[in-house]
């Protein structure tokens, strides 16, 4: 049997972005920038370059998997050009196939473009019924084609940033994109500013990516945000022009990229995500202590961070517990003769040296579906630990996200139907404590409500594909 890892599994998904203007290895720059960010999404890696010099020669090269293997090898002559943006993708919306890898490419009404969005787009159904009802052709089932659409439905004669921001105010959702036309790159943030996006600079280049991560690798410097709701155009001599055309509206950045989605050595909004991570380990000890513990476990690596602030807080030790082989695909073959909980121990295996006999407090971020952290458990008793607490750093996730980060329908999270007894006892712990949502809040040091924190709370800031005026099903 062909064992599937499915979303409730260790992979990271969401999608991360590149651009780069004026750079003679634009496309190297971009794919070295995407292999930072492959947490961001392992399913599809694509990246489109423009020679500027040759006749606006746009070249791509996309395909599925990580970004190593789709560009193993790979000669990046073929992707001749100062310019380029690049994508990495988990299917949020869409699914997994070879049309819906971005970058996307097209030719309209305004020339050549390449497009690549990190987001969800909640009224993406509705524009896409109404485009084809008007004769457009779709050849993907992402909800980003959308965009192309409807910037090709704008009259050619009007100011290209005119065109785009048109389009723009058509589409309800979570969006960061990075645009690439004949003459300039555009990056933008929706008005909620829910994913991240931020400009960076390597000698005489403009960078633009999800996480900072990207420029740490590629030795640029951090140069601020975009901002919600901000558009900016690099074009010509690198020249930078910011437009802000939507209306003001209220900031709610994604509160998950601190807890789970980014990675720990980037600042997202603004703010250093290990910071953070190990505050949130640090709220959660002082919220839930654990008595008589001797020891503090990281699920690695998601709990690592949250699970070093515990231990720092309680003056109790930290010890590797759970060892996780690095190196797991997505499928696996599994023996004729079947191993119990095999899915999870290829990937974390107990260390009963650092847990025999023990009273052990494990960390992780959250609980999803509960799968993962039940076989955990059984794993951990059979290594001898004597008693397991589990301390979890972010509030139970009860409802799902419809803005870009892949989570299971509501009826699926565990949180939305068991209380936190039901919980412990379906896991198997002695006993079992989230993070409160005051305590998140006090970790990223922001006020209550400030940021996005619907999988938690139920409150969606800019409302769901439901509230479209569509009925349908969740979209994850
Ligand atoms: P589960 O077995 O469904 O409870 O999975 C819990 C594990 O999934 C935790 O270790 C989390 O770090 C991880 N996780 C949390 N959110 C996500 C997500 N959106 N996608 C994939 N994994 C996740
Ligand atoms: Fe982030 Fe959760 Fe809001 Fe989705 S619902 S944007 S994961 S905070």
């Amino acid at each position: 049997m062909l064992i599937q890892i499915n979303r409730s599994d260790k992979f990271r998904e969401e999608c991360g972005l590149m651009a780069v203007w004026n750079h003679k290895e634009a496309a190297n720059i971009a794919y070295l920038g995407l292999y930072a960010q492959q947490h961001r999404g392992q399913e599809g890696a694509g990246v489109v370059a423009l020679n500027r010099q040759a006749n606006s020669k746009f070249s791509i090269h996309k395909g599925r998997g990580l970004v190593s293997d789709v560009f193993e090898e790979f000669d990046f002559n073929l992707l001749p050009g100062d310019t380029a943006i690049g994508h990495v993708r988990y299917s949020t919306a869409g699914g997994n196939v070879m049309s819906n890898v971005q970058p996307f490419f097209a030719e309209i009404s305004v020339g050549r473009m390449a497009l690549a969005h990190n987001g969800n787009l909640i009224n993406a159904d509705e524009l896409r019924a109404e485009l084809i009802a008007d004769g457009s052709i779709f050849s993907s089932t992402s909800d980003t084609e959308v965009v192309i659409h409807l910037i090709a439905r704008n009259p050619a004669h009007q100011p290209l940033v005119e065109n785009v921001i048109g389009a723009l105010k058509r589409v309800k959702g979570a969006y960061s994109f990075v645009m690439l036309f004949q003459d300039r790159i555009l990056a933008v943030r929706d008005p909620a500013g829910l994913r991240p996006l931020c400009l960076g600079r390597l000698g005489d280049s403009y960078i633009v990516a999800s996480e900072t991560c990207a420029f740490d690798l590629l030795d640029a410097e951090y140069v601020r945000d975009i901002e919600a709701g901000e558009l900016v155009e690099i074009s010509g001599d690198n020249k930078i022009t910011s437009y802000f055309p939507f209306a003001r509206q209220k900031e709610s950045p994604c509160i998950f990229e601190y807890v789970y989605f980014a990675r720990p050595d980037s600042s997202v909004f603004g703010r250093n995500v290990y910071e953070i991570r190990k505050r949130l380990g640090t709220e959660l000890a002082r919220e839930s202590p654990v008595k008589n513990a001797d020891v503090v476990v990281p699920v690695p690596d998601s709990g690592t961070a949250a699970a070093l602030g515990f231990a720092q807080e309680t003056k109790l030790p930290l010890e590797l517990g759970l060892i996780r082989n690095h190196y797991v695909g997505r499928t696996f073959i599994e023996p004729k003769q079947t191993i119990r909980d095999f899915g999870a121990k290829v990937k974390l295996n107990p260390n009963p040296g650092a847990l025999k006999g023990k009273v052990i407090v494990v960390v992780d971020d959250s609980i999803v579906r509960g799968t993962t952290s039940r076989k955990l458990v059984a794993m951990l008793r059979k290594a001898g630990a004597k008693e397991i607490h589990m301390r979890i750093s972010a509030p139970p996730t009860t409802d799902p996200c419809y803005y870009g980060i892949d989570t299971p329908k509501k009826e699926e999270l565990i949180a939305s139907h068991k209380s936190v007894d039901g919980i412990a006892e379906f896991i198997g712990v002695d006993s079992l404590a989230y993070l409160s949502v005051e305590g998140l809040y006090r970790a990223v040091n922001a006020k209550n409500g400030t940021m996005c924190d619907a999988c938690f709370t139920g409150n969606y800031p800019i409302g769901t594909p439901q509230m479209q005026g569509k009925k349908q099903a969740p979209l994850f």
